[in-house]
Formats: C-alpha cells, sequence, structure tokens
C-alpha cells in the first residue's frame, strides 16, 4: 500500500513511496514541484524540478545501483544519481525480460477471499443462461464491403424501426476489416476468425444473429458461425434444426441473384432486423446476482499514478467482484510480461500457471517475428507522465488484477467460461484488447486512464476511471470516477473500490449510463490478426 507523506496545507508537496524498499517516491503535485522544495518528514530537497508523476531520488543512487519502485528493480541507475534528483528513463538501464523457465508454480496457497453475498443487479437474462447488461440488435458481417450498406441499412433501421421497440438500446453493425485478401487457413486464422464469431455472441445481443455477407469473400457465413456455434435454446432455432446453416443463421447476401438494386439489399437487412428486434424488444431486466457480471479491465493512456491510484483501486474491485462469484479478466500481454513470476505463483494450479508461461511464449515469438520485444510497449505520453519504462508501467498495470487467485487462462479470441479471475490473453492496444473481451463476453467494461483518453464501445459500457484529480476536472464529462483523490489524500484505495462496485451494479442494471454512452463514442472493433494476408 502506498506510504503517502501527507501535507500540512493543500499545496504542501506531496510525495508518494509505494514500497518500504523503494529508493524513488513519484511527485504527486499538480505542475510537479520545483527545485530548491523541501520534502516534508525527510529533509529532502529537490535538486532539480520534478514534473508530476515523475520520480525523485530518495537516497544517493552511485552508478549501476538497482532503482527500486513497488519494491522491484525498474531499472539500474546509469549514472551517479544524488539524492533530490530528477529519475527519469534517460537516467535508467532496463532489465531484461525475466525467462520463462524456473518460474514458482502455483506456489502461493491465499486464505480463501470471505464470500461477498447480496449484491444484485437488473440484467437480461440469456436463453443459454448468460446475462447481458444492455439489449442490443447486433448486424454481424463476414467481411469489411458490406460495411457501407449494412451502416446505411442501421440508420434506416434506427429512424424507422427502432422507435417502435422502446426496449431495445441501440442497433449496432459490427464493422471489421477482415474476410476478404486473408490467409484463410493460416494456422493463426483461428484468432481472428473465432473472435468474430465469439462477439456475434456477446451476451448483450441476446443470442440474436443476423449476417449480412457479400458472397465471395474468404470468411464465409458457414465458416464464421458452424452449425452448432449457435446455442440451440428456443423453439425457433430447435425448427430450423436440418435446414441449411445459411436459412437458421439469418443471412442476407448482397451477391444473391435475387438483389436487383441497392435499395433491395437494405429491405432485406430492414425485413430482417425487423424480426430480431420483435424478440429483442419482449425481454424484461429481472433482478440476477452480481455473479453475473463479466467484468473486463484495462488500462490506456497510463502515467506513473494509474498504479497508484486507479489500478489499485481496481484490484480492490476485482477482489469484491470474485468474493461475489462473477468473473473478472485481465489482459495486455505486453504489460504484464514483466511480472510473470507474480502471476504464475498466484496460479490455483500448476496447470493454469503453465497456460499463463504458453500465453507469453507465444506473444514473446511474436513479437521477434517482428523484430521488437516489449519495450516497443511504452509511449510517449506514458514517459511524459512519468513512466520510465515497460517495467515500471507492467507492475503499475498487473495491479488491476488484485489479489485473488487466478483461475484460468484464456488464448486471443476464446470465450470465457469460468468465473472468478481469469487472465485473457490480448495485445495492450485499447481497442483490440476491448474488442477481444467482448469476443470472451464481457458485459461491463472498466478502464482506467492517466493521460486520458475518450474511449467507448458501443457494444457494452465503458467506465472510466481517472488516476488524476487534475484529468477528472478537466475532463469532468468524459470521466466516470476519480481516483485521484486517492493521491490527493481525500479518499483510500477501499473507498474508491467500493465506489467503483456501486457504480457497476449501477451501470449493469440501466440506472446510470457512462460518460461514453451519454455522448455515444464508439471506438471500431479491432481485430487481432496475427496471421498473414494475401
Ligand atoms: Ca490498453
Amino acid at each position: 500500500m502506498p506510504e503517502t507523506v501527507a501535507p500540512p496545507q493543500a499545496i504542501a508537496p506531496l510525495t508518494i513511496r509505494m514500497h518500504a524498499a523503494d529508493n524513488v517516491a513519484i511527485v504527486a503535485n499538480d505542475g510537479g514541484l520545483p527545485p530548491g522544495t523541501a520534502l516534508p518528514g525527510s529533509g529532502l530537497v529537490l535538486r532539480e524540478r520534478v514534473p508530476q508523476g515523475h520520480k525523485v531520488a530518495l537516497v544517493d543512487l552511485p552508478r549501476g545501483t538497482p532503482v527500486l519502485r513497488y519494491g522491484i528493480p525498474i531499472g539500474h541507475a546509469l549514472d551517479d544519481i544524488p539524492a533530490g534528483s530528477w529519475v527519469h528513463e534517460r537516467l535508467l538501464q532496463m532489465p531484461e525480460a525475466r525467462g520463462l523457465e524456473n518460474l514458482p508454480m502455483a506456489t502461493v496457497k491465499p486464505e480463501p477471499l470471505p464470500p461477498l453475498e447480496g449484491y444484485t443487479f437488473e440484467g437480461y437474462r440469456n436463453p443459454d443462461g448468460s446475462v447481458g447488461t444492455r439489449n442490443i440488435l447486433a448486424i454481424t458481417q463476414t467481411v469489411q464491403c458490406v460495411a457501407g450498406v449494412t451502416d446505411f441499412a442501421v440508420q434506416r433501421i434506427k429512424a424507422e424501426l427502432l422507435p417502435r421497440f422502446p426496449n431495445v438500446d441501440d442497433v449496432v453493425a459490427l464493422e471489421h476489416g477482415y474476410g476478404c485478401g486473408v490467409a484463410i487457413d493460416a494456422p493463426d486464422a483461428v484468432i481472428p476468425i473465432r473472435t468474430l464469431r465469439h462477439i456475434s455472441l456477446n451476451p448483450n445481443f441476446g443470442g440474436e444473429v443476423m449476417v449480412v455477407s457479400l458472397g465471395c469473400e474468404k470468411l464465409q457465413p458457414e465458416r464464421l458461425l458452424p452449425p452448432g456455434s449457435i446455442p440451440l435454446v428456443d423453439e425457433r432455432n430447435v425448427a430450423d434444426v436440418g435446414t441449411s446453416a445459411e436459412t437458421r443463421l439469418d443471412v442476407v447476401c448482397l451477391q444473391d441473384d435475387a438483389h436487383v438494386g441497392f435499395m433491395s439489399m437494405v429491405d432485406a437487412i430492414l425485413r430482417q432486423a425487423e424480426e430480431h428486434l420483435e424478440r429483442l424488444n419482449a425481454r424484461r431486466r429481472v433482478t440476477v446476482p452480481a455473479s453475473e457480471l463479466v467484468v473486463g479491465v484495462q488500462c490506456g493512456g497510463s502515467d506513473a499514478f494509474s498504479g497508484v491510484t486507479a489500478n489499485p483501486a481496481v484490484g480492490f474491485c476485482t477482489d469484491l467482484l470474485v468474493r461475489a462469484g462473477a468473473s473478472v479478466m485481465f489482459s495486455e500481454t505486453t504489460e504484464v510480461r514483466d511480472g510473470i513470476a507474480q502471476l504464475t505463483a498466484r496460479a490455483t494450479t500448476p496447470e493454469v500457471a503453465q497456460a499463463m508461461v504458453r500465453e507469453m511464449a507465444w506473444y514473446d515469438d511474436y513479437l521477434k517475428r517482428g523484430s521488437v520485444d516489449r519495450s516497443a510497449n511504452t509511449t510517449p505520453g506514458n514517459k511524459k507522465g512519468g513512466l520510465s519504462n515497460i517495467v515500471e508501467k507492467a507492475m503499475g498495470s498487473i495491479v488491476k488484477s488484485g489479489s485473488a487467485p487466478i483461475s484460468n487462462v484464456l488464448s486471443p479470441g476464446e470465450k470465457l467460461r469460468h468465473k472468478g479471475l481469469t487472465y485473457a490473453a490480448t495485445p495492450a492496444s485499447d481497442f483490440i484488447c476491448g474488442t477481444l473481451q467482448l469476443a470472451a463476453g464481457m458485459n461491463l467494461h472498466v478502464f482506467t486512464t492517466g493521460r486520458g483518453t475518450p474511449y467507448g464501445l458501443a457494444a457494452v459500457p465503458v467506465i472510466k476511471v481517472a488516476t488524476r484529480s487534475d484529468l477528472a476536472r478537466r475532463w469532468h464529462d468524459l470521466m466516470d470516477i476519480n481516483a485521484g483523490t486517492i493521491a490527493d489524500g481525500t479518499a483510500s484505495i477501499e473507498d474508491v473500490g467500493w465506489e467503483l462496485f456501486r457504480l457497476m451494479l449501477d451501470v449493469a442494471s440501466g440506472r446510470k449510463q457512462t460518460w461514453a454512452e451519454q455522448w455515444k463514442l464508439h471506438n471500431q472493433l479491432v481485430l487481432f490478426n496475427p496471421a498473414p494476408v494475401t
């Protein structure tokens, strides 16, 4: 837990040290601190200006000394660094990534967390047992070629049909860049294909699958959604058993001979949409236990506060969710790679730990094929925000996973079928991570940001958590929760964690909308395609 040197008044110098062994602390004050500032309690005087979120040396650090944050070396001093100096990335030699051999496998056996009972939300129970937090008609597409036509049809559905179906929240075209010109039989093509398949089956779409296809594309409808991939759960589907996959799938194929003219295609999409809208409109929210939440957590636009305020609060909330029997996914492989030993130790079984190693090894190799490594992750904004390198960023990112045992691992694009804490392997890219967590079946998304991003998804509510009060003030109509209060000393990690938990139940129930929902800020789906294109 962070040790905060509390200021006697609001403008006093404020630094935060995360671990008793740390030989650096970060400056919390808005605008940073000028040279000559005396840090209360330590007798330390700043030798130079230190920007907000950046590190100050608490002791003399001779060349070669490990620089410790979160109690672990985030680098070694490249030069003698006197106490009171600004410790920035140019003064640090980043450590090598830990190898994937001889890791502690399922060695941590924590006391089971006490169950958290009695929390519920109002959700849409689906025939397959999953629960939606929104009631949305999704239109699946097999290929990018149909995107324009589908979008045209969606505008008409919204204008002409949706007003008649007030219980339906939205109509969403699942647009993507895949399907044409792809090496469809490449081994890694399984990732984008199953991602699209599983997104179509996201709980917020109520099991109503309709597809728009061009006709000549590599990704044919029956390959995207083969017979049996859609659960046979109601009379309609049972009656359709034995008919062709196209019939069961409700496919509008634009190259079909029956279509004469553009409007014929659009009208066909509208006719199909109306049937699905009627069924979706008949659904009602029912009270369900909090264990039906499937939460994806991620961060983007991180700064040095991410790992001090927002991510620890999310981690506390992750533990609350696991205690309530819910499903939580954390992801972003390059941002947890440096903490692999912590993660394998926290696995419930050696098999789960081994699955994590398998995903990390696959990703190491994927990066190597592109002639880069994990150090390619940090952005100019991360560094400006005080994060020197990926090791420091990773230590702050992992805390989103809280302290619960890790009981399950997903490969990219797989569907989540377990309660508890899951490591869902994804790239750290915000849109790709969000897209893969959608495929896994998340019905609520939590996103922390320090630099600030207006990120949002059309399919699932996104709750955004600001790491700093300055960002929360400036982006007051984009950030849903301010975790900067933790650095200000006006709230604890536990306070913000509970605030987030309660907000999640309100948002999941539809009682509250997130800012991204209110403004309809929808980022594109971005598929992870490690396979070649032709
Ligand atoms: Ca991210």
